[in-house]
């Protein structure tokens, strides 16, 4: 399919390659691509001029309004703060009048301090904060790397966000445990008075299947879990007690007609970049479960533009992988809203992407639950 000059508004940066936790589902760490370890460990300045310059150059050609920076790792806060400070400056400097910049970072809570905290309020940083549940769900996956679990740090980082003021604008991103009691992370996530959550579908493929869905072909042992946590959220949606839930938000905007940034759903283009620490321009980074240098394109921002590197196979592919679906995807009576799920969950060895997603009875069912949620929702009216 061909598609006319791609965008790119969203920059994940990986300002460091290296981390302080060693979460046994790690696509960075613990799966076949080992390249992090020939990357430098922290990104440096000239890279981060190069990546402004060239994100100037594209917001120029393309006439962009908006554009998002997400700092992201391996963990993020090992890099020195001085990294943020100099950072956001130079964009503000070199951006700001042209067009409106979003920060954001995504840690695993552990070094938060009220130093963090000081500097997110004054760079405007909005911060996402990695806990998959209780104590026993967090640090079954969630460990350091002399395999103690990050559970505790992690509360006092969240109590620390919370002491500054920050909560109402940080989010909170768990990966689904089916192990795990959903009314129960649901009331987890609730008491602990952060208002944004997500909840994550694990990053796995067909050579690679999770859990629940390893034996049997019909399971939908996620769309059940999903489906518990958002007849809660539904009823406590309807008290205005509820925290946000993107999941459920997004898939509700989408069945009614509107657009969403998310990439795992619907059928528009995805405009998310990779930088890595070494200037490396790359597709979505959980690509990487795919393969050894899987995501590698050859492209570095000291040397490429944006549009070349969108223009890369991978990148075209991710960019596009909501409109280029499989023979399944098209017949498919939720494809508007499920977009055939997200590419990294599309993959095997044997077929590449031309698949439907490994979550696809899952997806359809619990696409087809809100679906009728809402209809009922809307003939009470
Ligand atoms: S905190 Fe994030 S980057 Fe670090 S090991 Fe865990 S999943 Fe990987
Ligand atoms: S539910 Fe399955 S078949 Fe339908 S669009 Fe999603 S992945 Fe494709």
């Amino acid at each position: 399919m061909f598609i006319e000059n791609p965008i790119c508004s969203v920059l994940i940066l990986k300002v460091a390659s290296r981390c302080n936790l060693n979460c046994t589902y790690c696509y960075m760490y613990n799966f076949e691509d080992k390249s992090y370890m020939q990357q430098p460990k922290f990104m440096n300045y000239d890279t981060v001029k190069a990546t402004i310059a060239k994100v100037k150059d594209h917001c120029l050609r393309n006439n962009l309004q908006k554009f998002y920076f997400v700092f992201h790792g391996g963990e993020p806060l090992l890099i020195d703060r001085k990294f943020y400070f100099d950072f956001v400056a130079l964009a503000n400097e070199q951006l700001g009048g042209l067009v409106k910049i979003f920060y954001s970072l995504q840690t695993n809570g552990v070094l938060l301090s009220n130093e963090w905290c000081s500097l997110f309020k004054k760079l405007n940083i909005r911060v996402g904060i990695s806990l998959d549940g209780p104590q026993y769900i967090h640090d079954k996956h969630r460990i350091d790397h002399a395999g103690k679990g990050s559970y505790n740090d992690v509360i006092k980082g969240i109590t620390t966000l919370k002491n500054n003021g920050l909560a109402a604008i940080s989010s909170l991103l768990c990966v689904i445990n089916i192990e795990s009691n959903p009314e129960e992370i649901y009331e987890f996530f609730k008491s602990h008075g952060i208002k944004k959550v997500d909840f994550l579908y694990p990053d796995l493929n067909y050579d690679c299947l999770p859990e629940g869905l390893k034996n049997e072909d019909d399971a939908t042992p996620y769309a059940d879990w999903l489906i518990k946590v958002f007849d809660l959220w539904l009823r406590d949606e309807r008290n205005a007690t509820s925290p946000s839930i993107r999941r459920f938000l997004n898939a509700a905007m989408l069945i009614l007609g509107q657009h969403t940034m998310a990439d795992d759903m619907g059928l528009e283009e995805n405009n998310v970049l990779v930088i890595e620490t070494d200037g490396g321009i790359e597709a979505v980074d959980s690509l990487k479960i795919c393969g050894d240098r899987f995501t590698k394109a050859n492209m570095n921002i000291n040397t490429n533009t944006i549009d070349q590197a969108l223009d890369s196979p991978l990148a075209l592919l991710y960019y596009k992988s909501h409109k280029d679906l499989c023979a399944t995807c098209q017949q498919c009576d939720v494809k508007d809203v499920c977009g055939g799920g997200h590419i990294v969950h599309r993959y095997s060895k044997k077929n590449g992407f031309d698949n439907p997603s490994i979550y696809c009875q899952d997806l359809k069912k619990f696409y087809n639950h809100i679906k009728n949620s809402l209809s009922n929702i809307l003939a009470d009216v």
